[in-house]
């Protein structure tokens, strides 16, 4: 008789909702043990005996084959007294304190799924809103917690027998998985035109017919609606855009698979993780010359974003299309996109010539995440649908719970309590009104969603922030302010687990500095307590302030003065009266304001439609091959200073001597990359600091952080890059909150 052997296991991590319990036990009816599994209020239980052999292969299996929506964090086991008693049995949750199971990103409708949709047999053969335990809507339809049907926007839709029949067997992948439904009892399609009224027929039938036609088609998806119109035709493109008021913004591109996906970009493996993973992401990829994708799609650059159909009806559709789609937020520009039914027909009415429209309502907005291949390894751009609110975890545990606000643009917000951080999806210019009512209540829904009532509020020193003066305004909690450029090294350092110090270096737009003025190109000592300005780019006046942001001809002029013999951007732009305007010109260190100069100077950008527009075109205009490069000189006296009007002049003696644009533009990439690396080597020798963390927008910019990497590594330099949030603003939040935690842990 062999000896038998328990152990009871306690399961913590993503593992409520997504299918686990079934999962353990078939895997322990699979190795003939007996006990049981039941979630508890932090993750799942699990009392298991049998066969010494068995429960040794349970342990290993449950970590190796567990479902692919869960995500354990830790796994504890005891040993404890075999009872003898015989099967395995998924016993109900115990009512022992609070539940609070985490509730999971959106999923990619998974393989099984597809089998079924593409199966005539199948009851939900074509069936749009087809789902199961492993795949399909969560945070979007989830209203409150526990994650239960009742409180997702499922609730209206009552199971038929067959459904609920899967519902409640533990051996079925539909198990508890809330957003379960068919054709008999589930959500439903309809075609709408633009005045709201039905049209008849199948309605992916009747929206491809238009798509064909040329015109633009609203699709509502899972965290908000699209529009859409095929992404070959240049005419309904160029509407699109015009209607959109969207001038120059890249859209992104649906298609339909990996083959189509091939004979637009260049596909390498990497990418095919990134297009195909669960998260299913808009990918930034180099565009194959000729590739059949109209002019007005992504005007002035070489990269292109795709991503693969994540819901059943995008599966549908494109394979009725046959062809790639251009599928872009369902805005007007500058606003959030629509994810409401009366509001995307109300808002979307002079853009969409008809709705693809359904009856599950969207409970989150949640836009599609971008990211891209960088360096070698993927960087996130705009973390949102498929990724939020899954938790970052945190090396070092919050003691008391925070709430950090974030920055202004590309706002996100942070939750973190114990080692887990909260980011939220991406929300948006805090400018609009609308964004600011959509942080606001994303904030109260995350508080609910995760138990979190936060004791501790972190902002960023701005005070004209709207995410700032809303801090402000929480009472009964402690406040703490985060210098913008400190939050973003602290987000990278998070971000890699890393405590610090470090070398920062933090290249961006604008952010609030101690001094008064605009910071954007600083070189900090830093770790997660406190921060220390070591250097920055040289001061420039911004002529005009903002209106320098919306004009970076106007940056040529604060760099180059009346040094400016024949240069074409000067004869393009008022010159001389902007630089009188000194008056009303801010003084700032900022990366993306030098960009913008060599941007306008090189006729790339005079003025810009969206925030960054400058700083992404030069990119996408510079020779990726050129090895050129300028020096900028480095004054070492209280702070460190690097001449960035050297890398301008330069670029203009280069111009005026007939260079080709797009090597000048390379050149001063790796100029930048250059100095860069020469001021780290310099605060290296003064502060005995190896490793060097990079941040900021800036840093989004393929180029420069490819050139930066490469130098700094040559140099000898250990180097921290972002991998989990944006380099940009949406990063801050995650940076603001491990401050608060690392001064609260003090
Ligand atoms: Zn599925
Ligand atoms: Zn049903």
């Amino acid at each position: 008789m062999t000896t038998l052997k328990r152990v009871d296991v306690h399961v913590e991590g993503v593992v409520q909702g997504v299918g686990f319990r079934p999962f353990v036990h078939s895997l322990a009816r699979r190795l003939g043990l007996a006990g049981r599994v039941h979630n508890d209020v932090d993750g799942v239980h699990i009392e298991v005996e049998g066969a010494l052999a068995g429960v040794e292969e349970f342990l290993t299996a449950l970590e190796r084959d567990a479902p692919a929506l869960s995500e354990i964090e830790r796994v504890t086991v005891v040993s404890a007294r075999p009872t003898g008693h015989n099967g395995f049995t998924i016993a109900a949750g115990l009512p022992s304190g609070p539940l609070r199971p985490l509730v999971r990103a959106d999923g990619a409708t998974c393989d099984d799924c597809l089998r079924e949709l593409a199966d005539p047999a199948d009851r939900r053969h074509r069936y749009p809103f087809i789902n199961c335990a492993n795949c399909g809507p969560r945070f979007t339809i989830v209203r409150g917690v526990p994650y239960d049907r009742p409180l997702t926007t499922m609730a209206g839709f009552g199971m038929c027998q067959t459904c609920a029949a899967e519902y409640h067997d533990p051996g079925n992948r539909r198990h508890r998985a809330q957003p379960t439904c068919c054709p008999a009892c589930g959500p439903r399609l309809r075609l709408r035109d633009a005045r709201g009224t039905e049209l008849c027929g199948d309605p992916i039938a009747g929206a491809v017919t238009l798509l064909r036609a040329g015109r633009v088609v609203a699709i509502k998806g899972l965290g908000g609606f699209h529009l859409a119109v095929p992404a070959a035709d240049e005419r309904a493109a160029a509407q699109l855009r015009g209607r959109k008021h969207r001038e120059e913004q890249p859209f992104a591109v649906m298609v339909a698979d990996l083959g189509q996906a091939r004979r637009l970009c260049e596909i390498d493996e990497h990418a095919t993780e990134l297009l195909t993973g669960r998260a299913r992401p808009i990918v930034l990829l180099p565009r194959l010359p000729g590739a059949p994708v109209a002019a007005s799609v992504a005007p002035a650059t070489r990269s292109l974003g795709l991503m693969l159909p994540y819901t059943a009806l995008h599966h549908l559709l494109l394979a009725e299309l046959a062809e790639p789609m251009v599928l872009t937020g369902g805005n007007v520009s500058g606003e959030p996109i629509a994810y409401e039914d009366d509001d995307a027909l109300t808002r979307l009415s002079g853009i969409a010539d008809a709705f693809l429209i359904h009856d599950r309502p969207i409970h989150v907005r949640a836009d599609d995440s971008v990211v891209r291949p960088m360096a070698g390894e993927v960087t996130v751009l705009r973390r949102a649908r498929g990724y939020a609110p899954e938790p970052l975890a945190m090396r070092w545990p919050a003691p008391r719970p925070v709430l950090a606000c974030g920055a202004e643009l590309k706002s996100t917000f942070c939750l973190a309590e114990g080692r887990r951080a909260f980011v939220s999806q991406h929300i948006g210019n805090l400018e609009n009104h609308e964004t600011l009512r959509s942080f606001v209540e994303s904030i109260d829904h995350f508080c609910g969603l995760f138990g979190i009532r936060p004791e501790v509020v972190a902002h960023d020193l701005h005070p004209g922030y709207l995410s700032t003066r809303h801090a402000m305004e929480i009472h009964g909690v402690e406040l703490l302010g985060v210098q913008h450029h400190h939050a973003h090294i602290a987000s990278c350092l998070a971000d890699n687990g890393d405590p610090g110090p470090v070398l920062g270096v933090a290249l961006d737009g604008l952010g609030h500095g101690p001094d008064g003025t605009l910071w954007g190109g600083e070189f900090l000592r830093a770790d997660l307590t406190s921060f220390e300005r070591l250097g920055h780019l040289a001061q420039v006046p911004m002529p005009g302030g903002s209106a320098a942001v919306r004009q970076p001809w106007r940056m040529t002029a604060a760099y180059l003065g009346d040094d400016h013999p024949g240069l074409d951007v000067a004869r393009r732009n008022p010159w001389t009266d902007a630089l009188r305007l000194a008056p009303a010109s801010p003084l700032t260190s900022s990366a993306a304001r030098l960009f913008d100069a060599v941007a306008a100077l090189l006729g790339v950008r005079d003025k810009i439609t969206y925030a960054g527009q400058a700083v992404v075109e030069l990119e996408q205009h510079a020779d990726p091959a050129e090895r050129g490069t300028y020096e900028a000189g480095i004054t070492h006296g209280d702070l460190l200073v690097v001449e960035g009007a050297d890398l301008v002049r330069a670029a203009a003696a280069d111009l005026a001597a007939g260079a080709c644009t797009r090597a000048i533009a390379g050149r001063f990439h790796n100029g930048l990359a250059d100095a860069v690396t020469r001021a780290c080597d310099t605060l290296r020798k003064a502060t005995g600091l190896t490793t060097v963390a990079l941040s900021g927008g800036m840093f989004q910019n393929a180029l420069l952080l490819e050139a930066t990497v490469a130098r700094l590594r040559a140099a000898g330099f250990r180097v921290l890059k972002h991998v989990r949030v944006p380099p940009g603003d949406g990063g801050v939040s995650l940076g603001q909150a491990a401050v608060a935690a690392a001064r609260d842990r003090a």
